[in-house]
């Protein structure tokens, strides 16, 4: 396309209420535009040597970031030999479409509060459009590797912005910034040097100030560990991330030599941005071979669940210039991947004996995205098992965490089975009637509040050769050691005198069962209760009442497993309706009863039984017990 004479565009309006707020804004560290257009440049420049690899025509000496500041004029200038850019893409690029920044800026900025946008604008770096804080005419400069003449767009930040053909230009981008009034220290040599050292140390091509290269820096992770200062660290970590306001919670460098060859520094942000309603963690890893960068947001050099993660990895053994897909299918890439992961859990599995406290930190931030491993990955599964930390019955401290390790650690000989609770809170999971046997029996059970624990826990099935158990289920199998001591226990031999007669008992569940006919799986003694009347329990195979409430929640079409009613013996009502069942006029009494019972062990669980039939139910009890009826029993 050529363009003789100017032709003015109107920005996209979502682009336009960008540029109104930035140039309007009151955040204070305005430098992180010099960052970002910067940023900008060292992109333009991978994607031209990308080209040129295919192509050996294109020209690669000399590529780099020149800044050229002029003080008088309070001009800056940033200059990169990079791709450039056509009409098309100008217009497309710098005023038509919202990029990714931008967009997730301006989407969390219609979600929040209007006072947020200062803090807003730190978090996203919101790209090209963040030069209208600083300038109130900005003029792009551009040719594109495409075209033997470039052009000039401009725009002062309001609703429009032009483009004119430009002859004479060589290859590239210049971002020309005519500064707004009070932001002349833009222009001031000393000030641009520091914010460069400060947020463009490691941009991989070298940044001229004034003809002076300011980022001569030798990349960190090629170093031995031992040389380089935790400063260092803490910059490398501001640049990958471009989060410079928070310092990364810890690293992990990394170097092989055999069978392959590669350099790796991870870093784990202090904050998992998704618990705070951010989206999904999408950053990826930079990876280079042999210091170049290949490719800026590389995804699958880490699986899924440690998506949090920033980092780079530089190899020797991998090709500069395949594609995206070529690149994931190479050999030498998977093993990479493989020895990256295993070595950030055993990192992490180090850090939970060995650092307790810290270990505890990370796991309150990310362990919700970590878990997701268990049900992904397979072969390191069993690690994964070993990561995980759940709140406990162990212990007064109900804020610490236990460990699976520390749950076997505390198992006597004899038991064979590993127990957990799920309920909505750690009140209602203590109080549980299903938690009695537990309890008198000294068996720690890990109490889990959050029901995708117990999707973890379902994946995982057994950890070191224990079962996972659900409390409420009938997989149970308490210990027979536990369960003698509890049987030669003073007091339940008293209750043993109190309990039902078998066959009186007997009665009791026939008659409980008819009353209650297809609402439960079946009604039967329990040995797990103590003190309550009864409780409810899973069947074999079957989710917890917890679970079960998720799934229904999440499909209509979720069929509900039927719960077994469970009845206490030695509780006194319970034997006084086994005396009555002797007596065939107390039927109608004992059902009575049972539909009550069965009815509280709902309640007790958070279930909503049938509202009608219980209000007039209880209101029968009532009304037999102040005389103005005539008993059930009777009737
Ligand atoms: P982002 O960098 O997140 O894509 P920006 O708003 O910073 O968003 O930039 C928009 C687009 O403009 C970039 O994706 C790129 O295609 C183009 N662009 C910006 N700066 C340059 C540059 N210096 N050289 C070539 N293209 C550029």
């Amino acid at each position: 396309m050529t363009e003789t004479a100017t032709t003015e565009f109107e920005f996209q309006a979502e682009i336009a209420q960008l540029l109104h707020l930035l140039s309007h804004s009151l955040y204070q560290n305005k430098e992180i535009a010099i960052r970002e257009l910067v940023s900008n440049a060292s992109d333009a420049i991978d994607r031209f040597r990308h080209l040129a690899l295919t192509d050996s025509d294109q020209n690669t000496d000399d590529l780099g970031i020149f800044l050229e500041p002029d003080s008088e004029k309070k001009v800056l200038t940033i200059r990169d030999n990079g791709v450039g850019m056509t009409h098309d893409e100008l217009v497309k690029n710098l005023g038509t479409i919202a990029h990714s920044g931008s967009k997730e800026f301006l989407t969390k900025l219609a979600e929040s509060d209007k006072k947020d946008e200062v803090s807003l604008i730190g978090q996203f770096g919101v790209g090209f459009y963040s030069a209208f804080m600083l300038a109130d005419k900005v003029e792009v400069v551009t040719r594109s590797y495409q075209e033997d003449s470039g052009w000039k767009w401009t725009s002062d930040g309001s609703g429009k912005f032009t483009i004119e053909a430009e002859d004479g230009l060589e290859r590239g981008t210049q971002i020309r910034l005519h500064l707004k009034d009070d932001m002349g220290e833009f222009s001031q040599k000393f000030r641009l040097k520091h914010i460069l050292t400060e947020y463009s140390t490691f941009v991989p091509y070298p940044i001229k100030l004034d003809g002076e290269h300011v980022n001569e820096q030798k990349p960190i992770w090629v170093e031995p560990k031992s040389q380089v200062t935790d400063e260092q660290y803490k910059g490398f970590y501001h640049f990958l991330s471009k989060r410079s306001h928070e310092d990364p919670l810890w690293h992990l460098h990394l170097t092989a030599d055999s069978p392959f060859q590669f350099h790796a520094v991870l870093f784990c942000p202090p904050t998992n941005m998704e618990l705070m309603g951010f989206g999904k963690a999408e950053h990826g890893l930079s990876l280079c071979a042999k210091r170049i960068l290949v490719q800026n947001n590389s995804r699958e050099l880490l699986p899924e669940y440690l998506r949090f993660l920033h980092g780079l990895v530089d190899s020797a053994d991998l090709p500069l210039n395949v594609s995206r897909q070529a690149l994931q299918d190479n050999s030498v890439f998977r093993k990479i991947r493989n020895v990256l992961t295993k070595r950030v859990l055993s990192h992490l599995d180090k850090m939970g004996t060995s650092s307790a406290d810290e270990y505890h930190k990370f796991y309150e931030q990310f362990g919700p995205v970590l878990r997701e491993g268990v049900a992904s990955d397979f072969e390191n599964r069993d690690t994964l098992g070993k990561l995980l930390r759940f709140k406990s019955s162990h212990g007064d401290d109900r804020t610490a965490q236990v460990s699976l390790t520390d749950y076997v650690g505390r198992l006597s000989a004899d038991q064979t089975q590993i127990y957990y609770h799920t309920g909505p809170d750690l009140k209602s999971l203590e109080r549980s009637p299903n938690m009695e046997a537990f309890t008198s029996r000294g068996i720690e059970v890990l109490y889990l509040t959050d029901p995708v624990d117990e999707f973890v826990l379902n994946h995982l099935g057994q950890f070191e050769e224990k079962d996972l158990v659900s409390i409420d289920s009938a997989e149970v199998k308490l210990p027979d050691a536990a369960k003698k001591e509890d049987d030669e226990d003073e007091s339940s031999e008293e209750k043993k005198d109190k309990s039902a007669s078998p066959a009186g008992f007997e009665r009791v569940v026939e008659l409980v069962k008819e009353a209650l006919g297809d609402q439960v799986e079946d009604v039967r003694k329990s040995d797990r209760l103590t003190t309550s009347a009864c409780c409810l329990v899973s069947p074999e195979g079957a989710p917890s009442a917890q679970l079960q409430k998720v799934l229904a929640q999440a499909s209509d079409e979720f069929p509900g497993f039927k719960r077994v009613f469970e009845l206490n013996p030695t509780h006194p009502l319970v034997a006084r309706l086994c005396e009555l069942s002797g007596n065939g006029d107390h039927e109608a009494f004992i059902k009575s009863c049972g539909s009550q019972l069965f009815t509280n062990a709902m309640l007790m669980e958070g279930l909503v039984p049938d509202v009608h039939s219980t209000t007039d139910r209880i209101t029968g009890f009532m009304e037999e017990l102040a005389g103005t009826r005539s008993p059930i029993a009777g009737a």
